[in-house]
């Protein structure tokens, strides 16, 4: 089966959290700017709330830098979890390995680029089940 290296995989561990204590760090600077230091504990926990949780977080929240932020934060908690369980890498769609060079500039992404591209121009519901 083709799968990543553990040095790329590594590679995108290392870049995801890096990514996600920077975003992290943002999210608290703006919170605080603008008074509401009280979210900044729950934002803490974005990446591992509930769905329901992390929505009523997200409708407390004005700043639309901050919702960006904290939905990015929240794929790649996402992708963590997908590393974890053996499934980071693999197309959400197809099963296919998702590039290497398409994990390195997007490394939370759920699906291969024709998977991501055939969403894209199908935005209605597809008359398709499968290929
Ligand atoms: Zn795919």
């Amino acid at each position: 089966m083709n799968t990543l290296t553990e040095q790329q995989l590594a590679t995108l561990k290392d870049w995801m959290a890096q990514r996600k204590s920077r975003l992290l760090d943002e999210i608290r600077e703006v919170l605080a700017r603008s008074g509401n230091a009280h979210h900044a504990q729950q934002v803490s926990e974005v990446g591992s709330m509930g769905d329901e949780a992390a929505a009523r977080l997200f409708r407390d929240i004005s700043e639309a830098e901050v919702l960006r932020d904290l939905g990015e934060v929240r794929d790649i908690a996402a992708a963590e979890q997908r590393i974890a369980d053996g499934r980071y890498g693999l197309c959400t769609d197809c099963g296919e390995l998702v590039s290497f060079e398409r994990l390195k500039a997007y490394p939370s992404a759920k699906r291969c680029m024709p998977c991501q591209q055939r969403r894209e121009k199908t935005r209605a519901p597809s008359p398709y089940t499968g290929h």
